[in-house]
């Protein structure tokens, strides 16, 4: 059998034994959470105060707290998405009410987003948050989104987990919300193997956020509580994991837009295959994952047809991800839109994208692919 070629790999060809133990020697003396944070505030902007956390899913469910959510508040999010996206709602007592994508980036519909608000302030319930989501790398209409959000003054929550380097108009994904999360789990762009970061507009909300993720002591000789706090702050053994990714970052970008660009090439003669790509050049993708939608009317096979045959020859893939309003945890919450992201669901592949895929990898995927296409 055949090497299984994995769906999002992180490149570690370059993590010498050399890099840890120069880690662990810092250890004693070096602060790497809050070199880590510093780097972070420099990559993504320097007006930007960042917070280096234990998950992703941690840092949303910050944002949600540091917003004011409560208990049968309601919280608008994208149904295309991660479940770590909505699940924090949940641990606030919150109500999510998930809608529909457009069809040009897959993520958050603007025009849904703001003919639900309206709904919601009419029936007297305005949203507290808004969840958008930078699903496989691709920028929101991000824009369109901040200005309904600021026009309703309505919180926005950025889920840039799967968008570290990509941007809208060359401003980072990450930055445009009152809140911005990134996460540095095991599968993405970059890894601490675990982590995660909020991003705040300024340093007030730094300081509440790092007062929040560090049991809430209040300032006293013994330990003492005024509100609820949470363990949510990075190890700094992986705050110098995550440092050391961050000088592989924009390499890591390059080699996955890399394989967009093959995929592009693999498919280019291949009627009712498309391949996820930026509808204009405002939007830069650092294509973490690269996807494709498969028209079966066209192309006279389906996304099951191609996965398995994939899966035959090791070569893992995976549907893209199932909409939150079709979960069974989320059955009993409100849905707004058409079937946009459920069509993405039905029709939807991400394809091998990791940042060490090899050129005999390559061939092997494009050998698969073949095979269905006869
Ligand atoms: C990975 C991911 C998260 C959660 O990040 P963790 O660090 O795994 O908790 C949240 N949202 C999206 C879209 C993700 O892909």
């Amino acid at each position: 059998m055949k090497e299984k070629i994995q769906l999002s790999n992180s490149n570690f060809t370059n993590f010498s034994f050399e890099n840890y133990s120069r880690i662990f020697h810092g250890l004693k003396v070096i602060d790497f959470v809050s070199r880590f944070e510093t780097d972070l505030e420099e990559y993504l902007d320097k007006d930007k105060s960042v917070v280096a956390l234990n998950s992703g899913t941690s840092a949303i469910h910050l944002a949600l707290v540091l917003s004011g959510v409560k208990s049968g508040d309601t919280v608008i999010c994208q149904t295309a998405t991660f479940s770590a996206s909505a699940f924090p709602i949940i641990y606030q007592k919150a109500v999510p009410v998930f809608i529909d994508s457009e069809e040009e980036t897959s993520n958050m519909c603007p025009h849904l987003l703001e003919k639900i608000i309206v709904k919601q302030i009419s029936n007297g319930k305005k949203p507290k948050a808004i969840i958008v989501v930078h699903l496989y790398g691709m920028p929101a209409k991000i824009d369109e989104i901040s200005n309904i959000a600021k026009k309703y003054e309505i919180v926005l929550i950025e889920d840039a987990a799967e968008a570290l380097g990509s941007t809208y108009k060359g401003q980072k994904c990450g930055t445009f919300g009152d809140f911005g999360i990134l996460s540095f789990n095991k599968n993405k762009i970059i890894t601490a193997f675990g982590g995660g970061a909020l991003v705040c507009k300024n340093i007030e909300n730094k300081q509440k956020a790092i007062f929040l993720a560090s049991q809430a002591r209040d300032n006293a000789p013994h330990y003492q509580h005024s509100v609820v706090g949470y363990n949510y702050r990075i190890s700094n053994l992986l705050a110098g994991i995550g440092k050391w990714q961050m000088g592989v970052l924009d390499e890591y970008i390059a080699l996955r837009r890399m394989n967009n660009e093959f995929y592009q090439e693999l498919f280019k003669d291949i009627d009712g295959v498309t391949v996820f790509v930026e509808p204009t050049n405002n939007y830069y993708s650092n294509h973490w994952l690269s996807c494709i939608k498969i028209q079966e009317e066209i192309s006279g096979f389906n996304r099951e047809d191609l996965r398995l045959q994939m899966l035959k020859d090791n070569i893992e893939s995976r549907p893209l991800w199932k909409p939150m309003h079709l979960q069974p945890v989320f059955k009993d919450y409100d849905y707004h839109g058409g079937n946009v992201a459920e069509i993405l669901f039905k029709n939807g592949l991400c394809l091998p994208s990791g940042s060490d895929l090899r050129n005999d990898e390559r061939f092997r995927i494009s050998s698969s692919i073949k095979k269905i296409l006869k």
